[in-house]
């Protein structure tokens, strides 16, 4: 499964501990990441992590631009949810894209639990279905 990691600046040393927990879990995965967060995630756990944009300079973007290709399974991020964001807008917009592509998306700790146990269960199977039924073999969509 292709998973997406993100937290807020506030939230990064909860995302760390999380994956740090759960670190043979993600090692079965592939790691996508903002550029900051990805950055700590490896430097903390070693695990292997692609790194786009920091959010604010279009990381969130990049992130959103793979679930609209259907090639993301699923999101955690971490949201501080009691500090302004210069990029709102696209935290909005990735948010939003998770819905529109039923993206399993954990915005806090809580829910990530419970998502990452879901993971390791095969509750996320279906995403492999969906992404056969919607194109080549890359999840890239035949219009
Ligand atoms: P960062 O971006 O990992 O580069 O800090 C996260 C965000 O604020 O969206």
């Amino acid at each position: 499964m292709n998973i997406a990691l993100i937290a807020h600046d506030k939230k990064k040393d909860d995302l760390v501990q999380f994956v740090t927990a759960y670190q043979a879990t993600f090692s079965n995965h592939t790691l996508y990441a903002t550029g900051t967060t990805g950055l700590r995630i490896s430097e903390a756990t070693g695990l292997n992590v692609h790194r786009f944009q920091s959010g604010p300079l279009g990381g969130d973007q990049e992130i959103g631009a793979m679930i609209a290709k259907n090639q993301m399974d699923a999101v955690f991020f971490f949201r501080d949810p009691l500090t302004a964001q210069p990029h709102e807008p696209d935290v909005t917009a990735l948010v939003r894209l998770c819905d529109v592509y039923s993206i399993p998306l954990a915005t806090n700790m809580g829910s990530a639990e419970l998502l990452i146990r879901g993971l390791e269960q095969g509750m996320l199977e279906w995403r492999n279905i969906a992404k056969r039924n919607s194109g080549d073999e890359n999840g890239n969509k035949i219009v």
